[in-house]
């Protein structure tokens, strides 16, 4: 089965209304392949002034949500207000949320849970820090992650799940993964997939590389055959370049 190319502009906590409605005008302007699924994630408040005005072939996510549909939880948003909103998807395990914000492989996984279980599309990030590479961790680092999502989930969920590989000592520093390194654990996180949840999943499964990907490298990373797709952080702020990367896929 043919996976869809998908591109995900992460703002994470960047952004104005200003600069919403610049990007919304480049992407309801902007011209790409059919071939290619496009989904931008502005930080919370700007949410519904995106979805209400960005064309309705491109998806809206947010950048996180919580496990809970409603109650006292100050400062979290449920998947039930995403909805409400007509907001599609959400990002969850992004190494910035496990990192800076401590979020256990095991709350990750339960949100991925909750998240799929409303209704929304997931994009779930992986990724192994440098020091762990160093070590020849990244794959041990990556399986556990994958597994603490995995062991959440029915098969069937899977179709409501995109896996993004997200080395981060590739996030926002220009030290953009080689195609190769990306492949490698891409195919690795494919074998695992195939070998715990099922072939079929493995098969269908989207699994996006993060970190760095610019307009000049997207280009070489888009032709491995693991990689079905992006996940942009500074790169989608700048409406030109985002366009030029989703352009990258034909
Ligand atoms: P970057 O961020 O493209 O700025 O490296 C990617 C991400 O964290 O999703």
């Amino acid at each position: 089965m043919a996976r869809k190319f998908l591109v995900g502009g992460n703002w994470k906590m960047n952004g104005s209304v200003k600069l919403a409605e610049t990007i919304v005008n480049a992407l309801n302007q902007g011209k790409w392949s059919p071939n290619v699924e496009v989904v931008i994630a502005p930080p919370f408040p700007y949410l519904q002034l995106v979805r209400n005005t960005l064309r309705k072939d491109v998806g809206v996510s947010a950048q996180n949500c919580y496990t809970e549909s409603k109650g006292a939880y100050t400062g979290e948003v449920s998947t039930e207000m995403l909805k409400d909103l007509s907001i599609g998807w959400v990002i969850l395990g992004h190494s910035e949320r496990r990192m800076i914000f401590g979020e256990s492989d095991e709350f990750v996984g339960k949100k991925v849970h909750a998240a799929v279980k409303a209704g929304l599309s997931v994009i779930a990030c992986v990724g192994e820090q440098d020091a762990e590479r160093e070590a020849g961790q990244t794959t041990a680092v990556v399986f556990r992650q994958i597994k603490a999502i995995a062991d959440q989930l029915a098969p069937a969920d899977w179709a409501n799940v995109v896996i993004a590989y997200e080395p981060v000592w590739a996030i926002g520093t220009g030290k953009v993964a080689t195609p190769q390194q990306a492949q490698e654990v891409h195919n690795e996180l494919r074998g695992w997939l195939a070998k715990n949840v099922s072939q079929e999943v493995a098969d269908a499964t989207r699994i996006l590389y993060g970190g760095s990907v610019s307009a000049k490298s997207a280009p070489d990373l888009q032709q491995e055959q693991d990689i079905d797709g992006f996940l942009v952080g500074g790169a989608s702020l700048k409406d030109q370049e985002f366009l030029q990367i989703i352009s990258s896929r034909q």
